[in-house]
C-alpha cells in the first residue's frame, strides 16, 4: 500500500480517550492503532512517502460535499453507517465521508507546508 502511494493521511486517534467508549475499547486495543501508526511511518520512510496525522475532530460529523457539521442533536450515532446531509442533500457512507475530509486535512496541510 505503502509504495503505490504519495501520501498517506490517517486520525490522530487519541486511543486514551476512545478506550473510555466501552463498546469501542476491545477493538481499539486490538488493533494497536499506534504500533500500526508507527509500522506505517516506518514504511512510508524506506519509501520516500509522507504520512500526514490530522485531527480527528469532526471528520465524521462534517459533510465531505458542502462543509457542513452535524452538531449537538444531530451528531450521527456510532450505529449511523449512512446518512444524508441536511444542507446540501449529499447522501454519504459513515466511513468514506469521514475518509474524504481526512484526506482533505492531509491536503491542507500539505499546501500550507509547500507555502512555507
Ligand atoms: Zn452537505
Amino acid at each position: 500500500m505503502v509504495e503505490n502511494q504519495d501520501l498517506i493521511a490517517a486520525e490522530n486517534l487519541k486511543v486514551r480517550n476512545l478506550l473510555k467508549n466501552h463498546c469501542l475499547a476491545k477493538s481499539i486495543s486490538d488493533a494497536g492503532w499506534r504500533t500500526l501508526l508507527s509500522l506505517l511511518q516506518q514504511k512510508a520512510d524506506m519509501y520516500g512517502k509522507t504520512v500526514i496525522l490530522v485531527s480527528p475532530q469532526y471528520t465524521t460529523q462534517t459533510c465531505s460535499h458542502c462543509g457542513h457539521v452535524l452538531k449537538d442533536k444531530y451528531m450521527l450515532p456510532l450505529s449511523a453507517r449512512e446518512w444524508t446531509c441536511p444542507v446540501c442533500g449529499t447522501h454519504h457512507m459513515r466511513d468514506q465521508n469521514a475518509a474524504q475530509n481526512i484526506l482533505a486535512k492531509a491536503l491542507i496541510v500539505t499546501a500550507k507546508t509547500a507555502l512555507t
